[in-house]
C-alpha cells in the first residue's frame, strides 16, 4: 500500500504537510496516491543516518553485502503486481516493459552480489618489500578499492525501476559499500516507495544498519539541492536533462569538499550509413531504424536521433522507406505531460530551422501525452552551420543527414558532442577501408555499434553506457553493469601495515581467495 511517506533509514515518516501526486499520462490525470515533500529536518536526518551506517556497512564482508542486494531482489518480486500496477499508472508504459524493467533491476542487483562474492573487484594489488634492494630499500605495499561515503542517488524518469530507487546506482553503491539516499523522481514515487518498502524489509532481514538506505520524495529541486550540499554525502548519481545534470555538478564543485557527480545526460546517439550498407539492405535497416527511433516513445537515452549518409540514390531509397515504416507505426503514451511539451517543443524547434526538410510524420488522430513521431533531413553543411540541429529531443524523433563524400562525413561526426553511443551499418570490407570514419566516431563516443541499433543496453561486465561530455560528466565510468561500482571506490595503500591489522583483501594467506596483483604478477596464491 502507498502512504506518501518518506523513508528515512528503513522507516517511514512524514513531517512535512507540503504534498504533491503522480500523474496518470494515459487517463490524462492525477493518480489517487498523496507524496510528502521531504523536509530539510528529514534530508539532515537521512544524511546523519547514512554517514553513522556508512561506518559500519563500509566494513561488512562482501559476502554480507550480496545478501542484502540478494535479498533486495527477492522482496522486490514480492511485491507482485502491485507494483506492475503502479509504475504502469505512473509511466503510461506497458505491462511487458514494467515486467522486464523488473526482471532487468532484480538481474542487475544479482549480478552485483555475484561480483562482491567472488570478490576480486576490489583489485588488491601488493608489492612486498625489498629491504636488501639497492640503493634504497623497497618497502611493501598494498593497495584495494574502498567505499567512499553516502552516496545522493537521483531516480530517473524514463527507468522507473532499472534506473531508479534499486536501479544501476543504488545497486552498484550498495555493493561498494556506500549507504544510499534515494531522492524519488516525482514522476514515479509511487513505484518508488513500493521499491524503498522492498529494500527497507531486505535491510531488516539481513541485518543491515538503519540509515543504510533512505528514500526522500519531492517534486521540486531543492531536496536534491540539499542533499548535494550536504557536507557528508561524498557522491552523486544521476540520470536526465542536461540542466538537471549541470546543476547538480556546478552546486557539487562549489563545495567546501567538492565531490563527483556521474551524471548521464543527453545524447543523440548518431548512427552512420555507409553506401554498402544501402546497397546490401537498405529497406531492412529502414524498417529495424523505424522500429528503433519510436521504441518507448523515444524516451530512450540511446534512442538514434541523427542519422548521417552520403547522397545517391540509395541513401534516397532509405530516406523513402524509413518516411514510410516510421508512418506505419502507432504513437505510444510518454512518461508524463511535461515530458510530452518537452518533446514537442524540441521538435517545433528544430522542424522551424531553416533548410530543413520533413520526410516524415504520423498524421493521424492521437490521444493526450501520445508522441507523434517525426523524421527531417538536412544537409550537411546546413547541419554544421546550425547548432540548433545538434540538440538532443527527447522522443521519437530523427534527423537524417545528407553529405556530399565521405569527407564530409567525416566532419560531420568530428563536429559533433560527446555521445553514448555511435552506429556503422556497411560491410567489413567498406568498413575496414574507411578507418577515418571510425576513427573520428571512435573519438565522440562511449560504445561503438556494428550493423545494429544502439536501443538495448545490456547489463554485463563489458558494457560501457557512458561517454564524453556532454553525453556524461565523466566519460571514464560507466552507470550500467558491474564496473559500475567504480564510481563510488577510492584507492587506498596500505604501507608497511601489520600484517594481521591488513584488510582480508590484502592479507598474506589470501583469506577471500581473490584474484591479486602480486610483484606484477596476477594471481590466487597466497604469499
Ligand atoms: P530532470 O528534469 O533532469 O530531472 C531528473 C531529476 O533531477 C529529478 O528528480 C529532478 O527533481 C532533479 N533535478 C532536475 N533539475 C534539478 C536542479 N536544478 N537541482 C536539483 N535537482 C534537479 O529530468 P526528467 O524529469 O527525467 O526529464 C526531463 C527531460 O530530461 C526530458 O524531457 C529529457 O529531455 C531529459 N531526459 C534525458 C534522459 C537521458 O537519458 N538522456 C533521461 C531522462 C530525461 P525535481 O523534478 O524534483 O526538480
Amino acid at each position: 500500500m502507498i502512504t506518501g511517506k518518506n523513508y528515512i533509514g528503513v522507516d517511514t515518516s512524514a513531517k512535512n504537510s507540503r504534498t504533491y501526486s503522480t500523474f496518470n499520462p494515459k487517463l490524462n490525470k492525477p493518480t489517487e496516491w498523496v507524496f510528502h515533500e521531504a523536509s530539510q529536518e528529514e534530508v539532515n536526518a537521512a544524511v546523519d543516518k547514512a554517514a553513522i551506517a556508512f561506518d559500519t556497512y563500509s566494513k561488512f564482508p562482501d559476502a554480507k553485502k550480496a545478501e542484502f542486494l540478494k535479498a533486495i531482489a527477492s522482496e522486490i518480486e514480492a511485491l507482485g503486481d502491485e507494483l506492475i500496477s503502479v509504475y504502469v499508472q505512473e509511466s503510461g508504459l506497458p505491462e511487458g516493459r514494467a515486467k522486464g524493467e523488473r526482471g532487468r533491476t532484480m538481474g542487475q542487483l544479482r549480478a552485483f552480489a555475484s561480483l562482491l562474492e567472488e570478490g576480486s573487484w576490489v583489485e588488491a594489488t601488493i608489492d612486498t618489500a625489498q629491504p636488501n634492494r639497492e640503493p634504497l630499500p623497497k618497502v611493501d605495499i598494498r593497495k584495494m578499492l574502498l567505499p567512499i561515503g553516502p552516496i545522493a542517488v537521483f531516480g530517473a524518469s524514463n527507468f522507473p525501476l532499472a534506473f531508479s530507487t534499486a536501479g544501476g546506482d543504488t545497486a552498484s553503491a550498495l555493493a561498494a559499500g556506500c549507504p544510499v539516499i534515494v531522492k524519488s523522481h516525482p514522476m514515479h514515487a509511487g513505484t518508488g516507495e513500493l521499491v524503498s518498502s522492498a529494500i527497507a524489509k531486505a535491510a531488516k532481514k539481513t541485518g543491515m544498519p538503519d540509515g543504510v538506505f533512505s528514500n526522500l520524495n519531492s517534486s521540486d529541486s531543492e531536496v536534491g539541492q540539499l542533499l548535494t550540499m550536504h557536507p557528508k554525502v561524498k557522491g552523486v548519481g544521476f540520470t536526465g536533462s542536461t540542466n538537471g545534470g549541470m546543476a547538480l555538478f556546478r552546486l557539487a564543485s562549489q563545495r567546501k569538499e567538492p565531490i563527483p557527480v556521474f551524471a548521464e545526460m543527453g545524447s543523440i546517439n548518431p548512427v552512420v550509413v555507409l553506401p554498402s550498407a544501402l546497397e546490401q539492405k537498405g529497406s531492412e535497416w529502414a524498417a529495424q531504424y523505424a522500429g528503433s527511433i519510436v521504441l518507448g516513445a523515444g524516451q530512450f537515452c540511446t534512442n538514434p536521433g541523427l542519422i548521417i549518409g552520403i547522397k545517391g540514390q540509395a541513401l534516397e531509397g532509405f530516406i523513402t522507406n524509413l518516411g514510410n515504416e516510421i508512418e506505419k507505426l502507432e504513437p505510444t503514451c510518454m512518461l508524463h505531460p511535461n515530458i510530452y511539451e518537452g518533446y514537442e517543443k524540441g521538435k517545433k524547434e528544430l522542424s522551424s530551422q531553416p533548410k530543413t526538410a520533413e520526410v516524415a510524420a504520423f498524421k493521424g488522430e492521437v490521444a493526450p501525452n501520445f508522441a507523434e513521431q517525426k523524421i527531417l533531413t538536412v544537409a550537411a553543411k546546413d547541419f554544421l552551420d546550425n547548432p540548433v540541429l545538434h540538440k538532443e529531443v527527447f522522443g521519437p524523433f530523427s534527423i537524417v543527414v545528407q553529405c556530399q563524400d565521405k569527407a564530409e562525413l567525416v566532419t560531420v561526426i568530428q563536429h559533433l558532442e560527446g555521445q553514448l553511443t555511435g552506429t556503422i551499418l556497411g560491410t567489413e570490407t567498406e568498413i575496414k577501408t574507411s578507418p577515418e570514419v571510425v576513427n573520428a566516431l571512435v573519438n565522440r563516443v562511449g560504445r561503438i555499434i556494428f550493423n545494429g541499433v544502439p536501443t538495448g543496453v545490456e547489463v554485463c561486465p563489458s558494457m560501457m553506457h557512458g561517454g564524453p561530455f556532454p553525453s556524461t560528466t565523466d566519460s571514464r565510468f560507466t552507470s550500467v553493469g558491474t564496473s559500475a561500482i567504480r564510481r563510488w571506490v577510492r584507492p587506498v595503500s596500505f604501507q608497511s601495515w601489520p600484517e594481521e591489522l591488513l584488510p582480508d583483501a590484502l592479507k598474506n594467506n589470501n583469506p577471500l581467495d581473490i584474484m591479486r596483483l602480486v610483484n606484477g604478477e596476477h594471481t590466487k596464491q597466497q604469499l
